[in-house]
């Protein structure tokens, strides 16, 4: 395709984007926005305001966010050069199947399909005539957290066996400078001032301007509503009312709290640590560790929550516990009108599988591929908000999974949630690989077989029978094949090099991968 050169835009096209708020939602708005719309003359204006700060939290990423990085034009070293950021290889989870248990969540494929039959159903037929392995042995992630290892997926020798992907752990407000700049750089204009009055025209209902403080009016033909949790426009301005999930999902608090990163860095992934009333997060970055209980306030106080955190980091602590309240769930319509919400603006879920992060993004590409014009059609707000409710529930229920099949006795928090009833989508898929190892994909899923794999096998759910089509094979021959496999991951795991290395290699001159 030629490079058109930009003459004027077309009638009734959108001519500018004005993006409420300053956060990592803002931030990577204004700068896929800006990256994307290229060429067409289309005005990106931030409105943020220092006054107010962001949220100060969110360091955890799934892998996805390599290809937002690569969307706007960096490179992931920069990234984790300009972020004190660490690669992440997946979630160890610590004490959800009781106490002194762990199992990983790798990113990354266990095993290989055999004669049309999905690896794991040979795994269960072991398991199931008492012969079986850790699932973990089969996954190269796995095998390298365990190790303490890192290496990139090009530096990989070996096999299909061995597909793994990574994501990065980053210091947020570096992250969100880093993107200020290249957005700035990339023409994007930014008003450091204070909110005070959406006003929306009479009959459209659509937004015009927003006032500031200083008295400005910033005018726009579509608003991007990143005020974080204050959803000033979305919410507040064009009514777009909540959906709450407390009762599915009751932690509604979290204590953040960092500490040195004493010992280096040799742990290549986030950990989550249940804890009596919620879970632990443990992110290593290069010049500190953040730490974080997210909690339920109906189970445990904020300040036994806090000395829970302290005494159980493994550094000084760099500064005073940052105390969030929040809730699970969304607004009914993540875009109404011109109005389109990103970030926690639209919604939240636990931080438990670094979500929120990766629904901006989905977001942002969403908006892109449905783009308005001036008149933001309902049917393509219609389509956008049907999938990203769809996005939303598909996350509760992989979330929920967690709470449900926790192996905790006599804690309430635990106990109830393992009571719990479940989504009806979540019990059809517990149902189905109870009864048959099988797993379910619906559309719009964020996490994919071996997510729900490396939860189920975590937590030692075991179901009733296998693919009987594994059946065909002998024991032995089963065996020797998974053998085989497992050696091929370990000769894999032994290209990988300490973590710590990894990250030395990232001197400002080293070569790009
Ligand atoms: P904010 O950071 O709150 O930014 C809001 C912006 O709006 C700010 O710039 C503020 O100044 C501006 N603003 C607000 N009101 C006004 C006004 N009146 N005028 C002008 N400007 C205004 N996500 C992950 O993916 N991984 C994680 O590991 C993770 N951990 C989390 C842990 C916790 C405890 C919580 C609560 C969240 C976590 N998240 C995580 C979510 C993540 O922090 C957010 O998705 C991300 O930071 C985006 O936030 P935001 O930009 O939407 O909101």
């Amino acid at each position: 395709m030629p490079d058109f050169d930009h003459q004027s835009a077309p009638p009734g096209a959108i001519r500018s984007v004005v993006v409420a708020g300053g956060g990592t939602a803002g931030w990577m708005a204004a700068t896929y926005l800006a990256a994307r719309l290229e060429g067409r003359g289309i005005a990106v204006t931030v409105i943020e305001s220092s006054t107010i700060g962001t949220i100060g939290v969110g360091e955890a990423t799934v892998p996805a966010i390599r290809d937002f990085f690569k969307a706007i034009g960096l490179h992931d070293f920069d990234v984790l050069r300009a972020t004190a950021g660490t690669p992440k290889l997946g979630i160890d989870f610590a004490g959800w199947a009781g106490e002194d248990t762990r199992f990983f969540h790798p990113f990354g494929l266990y095993g290989l399909p055999s004669r049309g039959v999905p690896f794991h159903h040979y795994w269960l037929k072991l398991a199931h005539a008492g012969l079986g392995r850790d699932l973990g042995d089969y996954s190269l992630c796995t095998e390298m957290a365990r190790n303490g290892t890192f290496m990139l997926p090009v530096d990989n020798p070996v096999n299909d066996l061995a597909v793994f992907d990574w994501a990065v752990h980053f210091d947020a407000s570096r992250f969100a400078a880093m993107l200020r700049d290249l957005g700035q750089q990339r023409g994007v204009r930014l008003i450091d001032d204070v909110i005070t009055h959406t006003v929306r025209d009479d009959e459209t209902g659509h937004i015009t301007s927003l006032e500031t403080q200083s008295g400005l009016a910033i005018t726009g033909d579509l608003f991007i509503d990143c005020t974080g949790f204050r959803s000033l426009l979305l919410g507040e301005a064009m009514g777009s009312s909540w959906v709450d999930w407390t009762d599915m999902l009751p932690c509604d608090r979290a204590v953040a709290l960092p500490c040195a990163a004493s010992g280096g860095f040799d742990r290549p992934y986030t950990t989550s640590t249940a804890r009596k009333a919620g879970w632990q997060w443990r992110i290593p970055l290069q010049h500190r560790v953040g730490n974080g209980y997210v909690y339920s306030s109906a189970h445990i106080s904020d300040d036994e929550a806090t000395a829970t955190l302290r005494a159980r980091l493994e550094g000084e602590a760099l500064a005073e516990p940052n105390m969030i309240r929040f809730g699970a769930g969304h607004r009914r319509e993540f875009w109404r009108g011109n109005c389109v919400g990103v970030g926690l603006a639209a919604g939240f879920l636990e931080p438990l599988e670094s979500t929120s992060i990766t629904l901006i993004q989905t977001a942002l590409e969403k908006l892109v591929d449905l783009f308005p014009d001036r008149a933001c059609a309902p049917a393509l707000a219609g389509e956008f908000n049907r999938a990203t409710t769809l996005e939303y529930e598909r996350i509760r229920d992989f979330l929920i999974l967690h709470y449900h099949a926790n192996r905790r006795q006599g804690e309430p928090l635990w106990d109830q949630m393992r009571a719990a009833p479940l989504p009806e989508k979540l019990a059809h898929k517990l149902s189905l690989w109870r009864a048959r190892g099988k797993l379910v994909r619906y559309e719009w899923e964020a996490f994919f077989d071996p997510s729900w794999l490396s939860m189920y096998a975590g937590f030692g759910l075991t179901p009733a029978a296998h693919d009987p089509l594994a059946d065909y094979f002998t024991h032995a021959q089963v065996v020797e094949a998974l053998d085989h496999m497992r050696e091929a991951i370990r000769a894999a795991a032994a290209h990988a090099r300490p973590a710590r290395d990894f990250l030395a290699r990232l001197a400002p001159q080293a070569a790009r991968a």
